[in-house]
């Protein structure tokens, strides 16, 4: 009698966790078929594998300046400490793209650590704690913000962006690449100089597509050349301003030889070598000063 019952009971945990399991697969399959990027890898594509990008953007020492987009200097050192205890190996985009262009292989457990913006106080403060953790990382520089404070000599952590000599000093340092994030199309509808309403560096409603083409080509190359001409760096990545999409985007930014484009969307990316879709409009956590990178990777 009771060898019965201990084997129905066994039989029926094995049907609950089985049904768990099931149940938890088949719900991310739904979930990656439904994801608004058109082309991530799916999960059990052969050799495809798990790629978390964490988005920040400042640093802070001052605990009155800290909001979702701007994290104390003690939450993002708690971090990169995570990440290394836990296994996790911080690579640069320029390894994803080499590992889907099956030229290069991928750690056991990537990450992506991205910086929108180009904050003074990613040099400042990040740079000496991606030396002190072996990190890296990329950052997504707006044209006009780097051109502006490379012209006058203010680098308060508090509020400056980059300049050339520092954007020089985290490239020769190797651990950061850079990115494009527009030149002059960082605003959203009602901020000052956005004049049209345009959202980030999407296509407007009734604007044709040719219009849109020449908008946003020439807007990105202004900064391809000014990192080009000043830093010696040509972009591979576009980082959509605000994450704001359109599919013909997609199109003009591959013609303009952008390997890879990152987007928003809070969802996880699995990458596969020889399917370079996998990196079009690849999804991001931000990290804002509530949810940490432990909470994020768990
Ligand atoms: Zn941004």
């Amino acid at each position: 009698m009771y060898v019965i019952k201990l084997k129905t009971i066994i039989f029926y945990v094995a049907v609950l966790i089985i049904s768990i399991v099931l149940g938890a697969v088949g719900f991310r399959f739904i979930g990656a078929r439904n994801a608004e990027p058109a082309a991530a890898a799916a999960e059990n594509e052969t050799g495809a594998v798990r790629l978390p990008i964490l988005m920040y953007h400042g640093l802070t020492k001052n605990p009155d300046k800290v909001n979702a987009y701007v994290i104390s200097v003690n939450d993002f050192e708690s971090d990169l400490k995570y990440l290394r205890d836990n296994g996790y190996t911080a690579v640069f985009m320029r390894d994803v793209i080499n590992f889907v262009e099956n030229s290069g292989e991928l750690p056991e457990k990537p990450v992506v650590i991205t910086f929108d913006d180009g904050f003074e106080n990613n040099c400042e403060y990040g740079l000496p704690l991606f030396e002190k953790y072996d990190m890296r990382g990329l950052v997504s520089i707006v044209g006009t913000y780097t051109e502006s404070y490379s012209q006058i000599s203010d680098e308060n952590p508090e509020y400056a962006y980059l300049n050339y000599d520092m954007i020089n000093k985290m490239k020769d340092s190797g651990r950061f690449e850079f990115a494009n994030h527009s030149y002059n199309m960082h605003m959203l509808p009602g901020m000052k100089g956005n004049d049209t309403g345009r959202k980030g560096a999407a296509k407007l409603s009734g604007e044709s597509d040719d219009a849109y083409r020449e908008k946003l080509t020439t807007d990105a190359e202004l900064t391809q050349n000014m990192l080009g001409d000043h830093c010696g760096i040509t972009p591979e990545v576009y980082t959509y301003p605000y994450g704001e999409i359109s599919k013909a985007a997609e199109d003009i930014l591959s013609g303009m030889g952008f390997k890879a484009t990152l987007s928003c969307f809070d969802k996880e990316n699995y990458i596969s070598p020889g399917n370079p879709d996998c990196l079009r409009c690849l999804c991001r956590a931000l990290r804002d000063n509530k949810r940490s990178a432990a909470e994020i990777l768990n």
